[in-house]
């Protein structure tokens, strides 16, 4: 990689000095004032960039990705919106309209529709008379229901139905011709998620997809990857295939001379369930819920976790645990106590005070997904009353010391850490008053949140992963002084944030300037 000086650029935060930035060999070589003769590079004569006092900050990571879902879903009409079975029709004949429909026999895919209010039927004809021989296949929201055109039902191998509506029991076994694809479409999808992904500025991504992500990987690299960094999770059920590779944590899963974005990430367990579907384990029982689980479900013995950790952690891996209730939560802190183990709990949405602090002395990563908060608020409000002041503690967690990380859990929300920001300063979306103001944290703490722990003012030495922005997100109001400035118009700036460019081991990934 020949080596690259990025002339007249702004760090963040510091509008009045002007900065040259010098990466050569995947480095940054040096951060010198603007003008100023730039250190000899290793390599020879720079190519020269001038950013235009555009901001450049350390590129983004996103800590908790499905990739593959993510890839697969982004590629899906949202139809969510539709408040009839004609609207939902509208708006698959606006997208054919917009964009040819995929050429190699697959259907059109949509998702989201909700059909319980609609005063209209779901039909196969409904969709027919917008798409003709087109076929498609549109999921619901909760996808176990799919309607379909005559076109898509075909696809689906089911030759006649009476209404192209399909539930639960006839869904089911048709729906793998969807949800699945084989390697080579899901690799091609994945790679275009990482190109929308770099737009946003995203340099890299922890990957938890539910699969084997060794095999996965390892064939992506072998394909010549080189869309963004990538830890791959590992589950249970493929550790050993990792611990037999002799792989541990940030070692690159390709062969010795490829490519080495692609590294070993955690170990994944889940050990409790969600809130939506009273599953995560918490101290108290869940409003109006009654009986053995109105606590809600641990997934995994507390002497199993412990052990698991234990062997993972002598291995030289991380662990990521999945934990949601309170009561998981502490129970994962007790298994990371006990294990030695070192990593992240993932989710962390509800914690008791003292928990906050041991997070904090165990060293242990909370990594939260802060758009999640702004999707359930309201269900939380009904299912843990009283409890929702200890509900993504941020300003909590921040002030007692604890590492913070912020994802997506893409496909849950996008893929987009400029929209975990926004929530996570504003606790406001849709035009809402903040959800607990008193947790939120400020652009500073959560752009540090989402940089894989380098320093905003950019360490010469370090990996050169940049973002450059057209604008310094901390020179936005209120950037500062949350209290004083319109939650909406910030969470809304800061949602909007425009990338110019995006460099990962200073190659770019994303060149818009
Ligand atoms: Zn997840």
């Amino acid at each position: 990689m020949p080596a690259l000086l990025l002339t007249n650029a702004r760090l963040a935060d510091r509008p009045d000095r002007p900065v040259d930035v010098l990466l050569d060999g995947g480095r940054i070589a040096a951060v010198t004032p603007a003008g100023a003769p730039a250190p000899v590079p290793v390599s020879a004569v720079p190519e020269r960039v001038d950013v235009d006092g555009r901001t450049v900050v350390p590129g983004l990571w996103d800590a908790h990705t499905h990739l593959t879902q993510w890839a697969m879903v982004r590629q899906r009409l949202d139809v969510s919106a539709a408040t009839s079975a004609a609207h939902a029709a509208a708006l698959v004949r606006d997208r054919l309209d917009r964009a040819a429909p995929p050429t190699d026999g697959t259907p059109l895919v949509g998702y989201g529709f909700r059909w319980a209010t609609w005063p209209d039927d779901p039909t196969a004809a409904v969709l027919d008379a917008v798409a003709g021989d087109v076929p498609v296949v549109l999921l619901s929201g909760d996808l176990h229901s799919a309607w379909a055109s005559t076109a898509g039902l075909r696809f689906l191998g089911i030759a006649e139905h009476p209404t192209g509506l399909l539930r639960e029991e006839e869904w089911m076994p048709a729906s793998p011709r969807i949800v699945t694809v084989d390697d080579a479409v899901a690799d091609a999808l994945v790679v275009d998620a990482a190109r929308a992904a770099a737009a946003r500025g995203v340099v890299g991504v922890v990957d938890f997809e539910v699969a084997d992500n060794l095999t996965a990987w390892r064939r992506r690299v072998a394909g010549g990857w080189d869309g963004l960094r990538v830890r791959a999770g590992v589950w249970e059920q493929h550790l050993d295939a990792v611990l037999g590779a002799g792989l541990r944590h940030g070692d690159p899963l390709g062969e010795p001379a490829g490519s080495d974005l692609v590294t070993q990430g955690p170990l994944k367990v889940i050990s409790d369930g969600s809130l939506n579907t009273l599953t995560a384990f918490c101290f108290e029982e869940y409003a109006g819920v009654a009986g053995p689980d109105a606590h809600g479900i641990l997934n995994i013995a507390t002497d199993q976790l412990a052990p698991l950790m234990a062997r993972a952690h002598a291995a030289g891996l991380r662990c990521a645990i999945h934990a949601i209730g309170d009561r998981a939560n502490s129970l994962a802190l007790d298994a990371f106590e006990a294990s030695g183990a070192r990593g992240s709990v993932e989710h962390a949405q509800l914690l008791r005070p003292d928990d906050v602090a041991r997070f904090a002395a165990l060293g242990v990563t909370a990594s939260v997904q802060p758009e999640h908060a702004m999707d359930d608020r309201d269900v939380a409000e009904e299912l843990w009353p009283g409890r929702t002041a200890r509900a993504f503690p941020l300003a909590e967690l921040r002030a007692a010391g604890v590492p913070l990380t912020l994802g997506s859990d893409a496909p849950v929300a996008p893929l987009d850490p400029w929209v975990a920001i926004a929530s996570a300063v504003t606790r406001s979306r849709d035009g809402r008053a903040p959800w607990h103001p008193e947790q939120r944290i400020d652009v500073r703490a959560a752009l540090e949140a989402s940089v894989d722990g380098r320093p905003l003012d950019l360490a010469v030495g370090g990996p050169a992963d940049l973002a450059v922005l057209d604008g310094d997100p901390l020179a936005l109001p209120a950037s500062h002084d949350l209290a004083s400035h319109d939650p909406v118009a910030l969470a809304d700036a800061l949602r909007a944030t425009s990338v110019a460019g995006t460099l990962v081991a200073g190659r770019w990934t994303h060149h818009a300037l």
